[in-house]
């Protein structure tokens, strides 16, 4: 049986990889810290005799006794809420944790995924974004702690597949949703389903003309799974190229919950993103991948999850 170590497995996008490689037959060893992620994500899987759990921080030295042929990276603050209220945390997570799991990768000789963003284009003054963009990002702004410690692991992560030959994929995910996402991360899909459901105005940030493209959670685990097994070491772009600004998308959350609330308007919070697309050529060519869920399905799917939990 092939062992995968997975990171920040109680997360929303951890607990559904453990939850893939489970399925694919491995034996999956899942490891956070839960500052931000929730054992309620992986109960269902404590009891299966090919999975574990270990309770640790990645920016301390990492270590699991025997065989170890995989490790995927996806511990860290992800949103801008927790990567505000965590700033230290981030920035130590993608720099000394990826370092730690990178020497991991190299004395097991495994193959080694590490999550980075969209963010990594900052406020993207090329549309759609490619691989190639080298991006936009305000290093000392409230979003910079995020930013510039993905933009270091994949600098590191580049150095230790030249150094040290180490097998290395690099995925930059763009803005993804799904059942398990944190009701309260201040994400704009989670803020508008649990406002609709609690009977509270929709509050959109800035004028709402600002676009991201919204990529439902199976189908970006699923390029990811590609990904990990593809001979392809170079970033890549994994997302739904569909893209859509803030009101708009507002608006399709109001006609899904059949709420009588409103649009209100915020301020802007600063470096906000103008606009976010994913170009993905690469994946289409190399992975043969692309979204198959669209955002009606998606979200009819993900507001059965939120009801329940607000509930
Ligand atoms: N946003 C919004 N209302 C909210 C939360 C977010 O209009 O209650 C906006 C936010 O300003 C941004 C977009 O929605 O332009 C996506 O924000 P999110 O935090 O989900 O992700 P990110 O900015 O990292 O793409």
């Amino acid at each position: 049986m092939k062992r995968v170590l997975i990171t920040g497995a109680a997360g929303f996008l951890g607990s559904h990889l453990c939850d893939r490689f489970i399925k694919e037959g491995f034996y999956v060893i899942g490891m956070d810290n839960l500052i931000t992620g929730n054992m309620e994500n992986i109960e269902h899987l404590m009891p299966l005799p090919q999975f574990e759990f270990h309770h640790h921080d990645v920016t301390k030295y990492v270590h699991i006794p025997g065989d170890l042929h995989y490790i995927l990276h996806f511990a860290s603050p992800a949103s801008p809420i927790d990567y505000l209220k965590k700033p230290i945390q981030t920035l130590k997570v993608g720099s000394l944790g990826t370092h730690n799991l990178l020497g991991l990768a190299l004395s097991k000789k495994a193959r080694i995924l590490v999550a980075s963003t969209s963010e990594v284009y900052g406020d993207p003054t090329v549309h759609p974004q490619n691989e190639e963009y080298w991006g936009n990002v305000n290093c000392v702004g409230p979003r910079g702690v995020y930013d510039e410690a993905k933009r270091f692991q994949e600098a590191i992560t580049m150095a230790y597949h030249n150094m040290h030959q180490v097998e290395t994929r690099i995925v930059r995910i763009f803005n993804t949703y799904g059942p398990r996402m944190r009701l309260d991360d201040g994400r704009v899909l989670p803020a508008f389903m649990s406002q609709a459901l609690r009977g509270e105005d929709l509050t959109v940030f800035g004028d709402g003309s600002q676009t991201r493209s919204f990529c439902y959670v199976d189908d970006l685990v699923d390029g990811i799974y590609r990904l990990l097994f593809s001979d392809y070491h170079l970033p890549m772009n994994v997302g739904n190229p569909s893209e859509i600004s803030m009101n708009d998308f507002g608006k399709e959350i109001i006609a899904l919950t059949g709420t009588k609330q409103k649009l209100v308007y915020h301020p802007l919070p600063q470096d906000d993103p103008k606009q976010r697309c994913p170009d993905i050529t690469k994946a289409k060519a190399i992975l043969g991948w692309e979204p198959k869920i669209d955002r009606k399905e998606g979200l009819k799917r993900t507001y059965e999850y939120f009801k329940n939990k607000v509930k």
